[in-house]
Formats: structure tokens, sequence, C-alpha cells
């Protein structure tokens, strides 16, 4: 038996609006990318079709561009099988698949990359980042797990199919750059999330001023946490950090980071969210935290790391990991952004036509011009560059 459902044949017509072949950068071998005209995709149970209006790049786009990896594809390497990467995007909705009634053809949206099987225990439980069926969405083991621009198609093409689970509505007001943003936002929630989130009152250091560290401060900051510290190298980072929120920025270049941090909160900090994963700030966060406190790693570190594990014990500290954007985290991140709790869009820097990607990777892969969040946008008369002040 065909383990897919089959779309009712009133449903079965994208509209008019929506031709039958779209534009999509495919990956070949690995930094191999070509722009290349393939079928629309369509819409299943529970999915719809998504425009894509605007879609960011992300470290973890660069890292599976040259090694493939944490993208999987038919149970193996990206390379070579017609898969368009991309994750962080918005758009809006071009078709419906059927049964769904929860949006509507024309509304905005932006997305998390997640819809996990639904069937196994994790996602049982909500955890559906860490879904048990990662990647098993293809051949005769279709678990409908879908992890766009990892496991299926994402967001680099004109158009992608989105479980209606991976939505978030994005207001009138919200610029396209701003909204590719929430998933970003989504996954700093996540990591507040896991250490419990009660972080009002209570001191959070963010390590690493990347996206998702900058975006932790702005959370932090949104949460109520007091003071909210930002560990970081690059004074363009750092400066932008305060702007986000941070109370404190400790330069990891010129200053001692624990000491620093011990000074600032007394006994040490109540929350760590490491966004860096190096051998180096694995051992700042274990010996800044107190007494009882929380370690959330949201990076991956890509080799072993050595660390005075007893203190971990000695200290009652709880070490988490984070995986992407879970417990539905995007939504209340979206919530800050709209009520204007933090202008996220101070991370977004370029904006670049579709046709321009390999220039848009350039720019983010250097950093040049200190690019930080490069938007890649399908958008008529984007010419390319830094964003307008
Ligand atoms: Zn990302
Ligand atoms: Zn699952």
């Amino acid at each position: 038996m065909d383990a897919k459902v089959e779309i009712e044949p009133a449903r079965r017509g994208l509209g008019e609006d929506v031709p039958q072949t779209m534009r999509a950068w495919v990956l070949g071998g690995p930094d191999e990318l070509a722009l290349v005209d393939k079928p629309t995709p369509m819409p299943g149970r529970a999915e719809v079709l998504v425009r894509i209006d605007a879609v960011a790049i992300c470290a973890t786009d660069l890292e599976i561009l040259t090694y493939g990896t944490p993208a999987m594809i038919e149970g193996g390497a990206p390379f070579n099988k017609g898969f368009t990467p991309g994750h962080e995007y918005m758009g809006t909705v071009a078709a419906l698949g059927p049964g769904v009634d929860e949006f509507a053809v024309g509304d905005r949206v932006t997305v998390e990359i997640h819809a996990g099987c639904g069937q196994c225990k994790r996602c049982r439980q909500g955890m559906y980042t860490s879904c048990h069926n990662y990647g098993l969405n293809y051949g005769d083991v279709d678990k409908g797990h879908r992890a766009n621009g990892f496991t299926t198609d994402g967001g680099f093409a004109e158009y992608a199919v989105n479980n209606i689970n991976t939505l978030i509505r994005v207001p009138d007001a919200m610029s396209d750059e701003e909204a590719t943003l929430v998933v970003t936002a989504g996954t700093s929630m996540y990591g507040l999330t896991e250490l419990g989130g009660l972080v009002a009152g209570e001191s959070v250091v963010v390590i690493g001023p990347g996206p998702i560290g900058l975006l932790a401060v702005a959370v932090a900051k949104a949460l109520g946490a007091a003071p909210v510290i930002l560990v970081g190298t690059r004074e363009s980072r750092n400066a932008i950090g305060r702007q986000l929120g941070a109370d404190h920025v400790i330069d990891a270049r010129n200053e001692d980071v624990v000491a620093r941090v011990k000074e600032l909160t007394g006994k040490g900090a109540d929350y760590v969210v490491d966004c860096a994963g190096s051998e180096t700030t694995v051992n700042q966060a274990v010996a800044m935290t107190n007494r009882g406190g929380k370690i959330c790693l949201a990076a991956f570190p890509k080799n072993a790391v050595s660390f005075t594990l007893g203190a971990l014990a000695v200290n009652n500290i709880y070490l988490y990991g984070i995986r992407g954007e879970g417990r539905s985290a995007t939504h209340r991140a979206m919530a800050f952004m709209e009520a204007g709790r933090f202008d996220a869009s101070l991370i977004h820097t370029h904006t670049f036509p579709l046709d321009d990607l390999p220039t848009a990777l350039k720019y983010a892969r250097e950093r040049i011009d200190d690019a930080i969040k490069v938007v890649v946008s399908t958008r008529p008369g984007i010419t390319g560059g830094p964003k307008a002040k």
C-alpha cells in the first residue's frame, strides 16, 4: 500500500498563481550550488505550500554546503540528490493541502525547521526537534518527519512545503527580513525554556555573540533576567549585544571572564548559555556558574571537550543540551518580537536577490562588511548589499 496520503482531486491544482515549476538552488558536490528549474512541490495532508519571500543564511547552512552534515537526505550525505538547502525562511501561503483550514492562501508566515513524526516518544513529549524518526522520510519508511533544509527541501527556492505546525503568522508591520529571524530567536528562547524559563531577576550569562547568542541576550532581557551579561571578543558584535539588552559586556580578549562574572553576580551566574561551544567557553561556563545553577549548551562543539566534570557534581550544577527550536519556542519569540520587546533586525546586515545566493553566502562565510545575518529575497527590485538604514 502506498503510505503517502492521496491529495483530494479538487485540491490537486496549485492554483493559477502558482507555476508548475520553480527556480531552486540545488546542492551538487560539496560547495557546488546550481540554480535550476524543478517541479513546484505539492502540499500533502496538514501541509501548505509557502511562496518564499525571504530566507536568512545560517552558519549551519555553510556547514551543510561544505560537509553535508547535519543535513541527511535518503539516509546519507545530501550531495548530488537534488537537495535544496536553506531553513530560515518566511513567505506567503500559496496553496493548501487537503483538510487544512488553519491557514488561508495569502497568509504571511515564517517557519520553524522541524515537524517531528508525531508518533515517537519524544514527539509525544513535545520534543519534536529530538524526534527518534529524524530523517526517516524517504522510500518505504516515511515516518512523516520533516526538517526543511536538513532532511527535506528547504528555502533557497521560490516555494517550499511546510507542515502547518511549523508556521508562525507574521504581523503586517514586520519586515520580511525580521520575520526570517524568528527561528533564530526561537532557538534562543528554547534554550531558556529548557533551563526552566523562570529567569526574571536571575543572572544570565551568554557566551558568544553570534546570532543565537545575541538574540539569547534579547530574550533573556525580555524575560526579565537581571543582570544579563554577554561575553564576546568582537567589539562590533558586543555593541549590538548592548543594544539588545546586555547590562554588562565582557571582552574575553582583555578580561578574566570568570573573575568578572563573579564580581558582577556575587556568587556566580544562575544561568549560562554557551553559544560558542569551544573548550575554553565550556570551561568558563562551568567555572562561572554558581551552586545549583544551570548551563545550556546551544552550540555544537565539533571536537571532544575536556572540562572539570567534578565541578558539576560538587556544585550541583545542571547541564542541558538543546537541539534547534523546540517546544514551540518560535511562537513565544514571535510574541516578544511583535510586541517590540527587542529589535531582532539589529542582527540583519545584508540582503541579496535569490539569484545572488553565492554572493550572499560569501558575505556570510567571510563576514564581509561585518555581516551577521545575510538574507536572500525573492522580492522584485532587490539589488543586493547592506540593509537600508
Ligand atoms: Zn539556522
Ligand atoms: Zn518523532
